[in-house]
């Protein structure tokens, strides 16, 4: 069974509830990305590591071998929302339904996923590295907690339904499943929330990376292209950050520009650059730009990130900026020449 949700069909489709399978597959998934994605997905570096247990559905009492991803331990009850059941100290990340009824989050976690999080818990500060268990807890960009994906998952749905035309919630859902190790559903969320907003950053910059490493050069490097074109005006991240995520869609543009001997470009042309409404302003007096690239050191990419970052790049504090842009001095000097005259 493929493990999707009735309602993210529903979500992006608005078709009617009852034409949607109970159990939908890959190829009920809309758009073209989905299948792609899910035909390669094993090239795909997860972002959680995985992490199975055998789980038993309450639902339907049958158990089921899951990925349940990182598992984070809420060792602050303070911070814990109220009345939180003991069994609720841990989130897990990964995002699993039932194998047999296709229902999700009603589970009776085994006795050595307890083991594993009390283990979790004595291990935090030994020098043995545990990575698929963490302390602290895990919120929504809303602020809002939940006990698994699949929760987050549903209350994203709500606030979906309200606001349908929201690209960004659209793509918070793409990176819980991301998050979630389901790339193809990832894929397919975010080439919807791009037939809303073709200029959502984020998301060109995520489709960019996956197409990147199953090797579909082309589609990467269009989705990186308009990563740069819409980067001057998003203003979603930290600045910080986010020359750091543009920084990271650079350098793989340009090591698909040398695996393509060159024949896909490094940079968006300055065409596409006018059509995106990008005002290049001042930086077209920009005589030379002081840099080198040298792949897979991102901060070489730094002061190139920072260009495309336009205005934005005023936000990063001075002694961090790495752009230094030397205008043409020259009218400047000959004017004042003149008036010296
Ligand atoms: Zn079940």
């Amino acid at each position: 069974m493929a493990q999707i949700n009735p309602r993210l069909i529903q979500a992006i489709t608005e078709q009617p509830t009852e034409d949607i399978p109970e159990s939908p597959t890959v190829a009920k998934l809309p758009g073209t990305y989905a299948k792609l994605i899910n035909r390669n997905k094993d090239k795909i570096k997860s972002r959680c590591p995985d992490n199975f247990f055998m789980v038993k559905c309450k639902s339907c009492e049958r158990k089921g071998k899951y990925n349940v991803g990182l598992i984070l331990v809420n060792i602050d009850q303070k911070s814990r929302p109220e009345e939180t059941e003991p069994n609720e100290m841990a989130q897990t990340t990964g995002y699993f339904r039932c194998k047999h009824c296709n229902d999700a989050g009603n589970w009776e976690m085994p006795i050595d996923f307890n083991m594993a999080i009390l283990a979790g818990m004595v291990m935090h500060d030994s020098p043995i590295e545990d990575k698929r268990c963490e302390l602290g807890t895990h919120r929504l960009f809303d602020g809002s907690w939940h006990l698994y994906c699949s929760d987050a998952e549903e209350h994203l749905l709500d606030l979906l339904t309200e606001e349908p035309d929201n690209a960004y919630l659209w793509t918070r859902l793409a990176n819980l499943y991301f998050t979630g190790n389901r790339p193809e559903l990832t894929a397919c969320v975010l080439e919807h929330a791009l037939s809303i907003d073709r200029y959502q950053t984020e998301a060109r910059y995520t489709l960019g990376s996956f197409f990147h490493q199953i090797g579909e050069l082309e589609l990467a490097a269009e989705h990186y292209k308009y990563m740069l074109l819409s980067a001057n005006k998003y203003q979603k991240m930290d600045v910080i950050d986010f020359r750091h995520f543009l920084a990271d869609g650079l350098n793989d543009l340009f090591l698909i520009h040398l695996r393509s001997n060159q024949e896909i470009p490094f940079l968006p042309s300055i065409e596409s650059m006018e059509q995106a409404g990008l005002n290049l302003g001042n930086d077209r007096k920009i005589v030379e730009l002081d840099f080198e690239l040298f792949p897979d050191e991102l901060e070489s990419f730094y002061p190139l990130a920072e260009m495309y970052m336009g205005s934005l790049r005023n936000r990063i504090p001075k002694r961090q900026r790495r752009l230094t842009i030397s205008i043409n001095q020259k009218g400047k000097k000959k004017r004042h020449k003149k008036r010296r005259k």
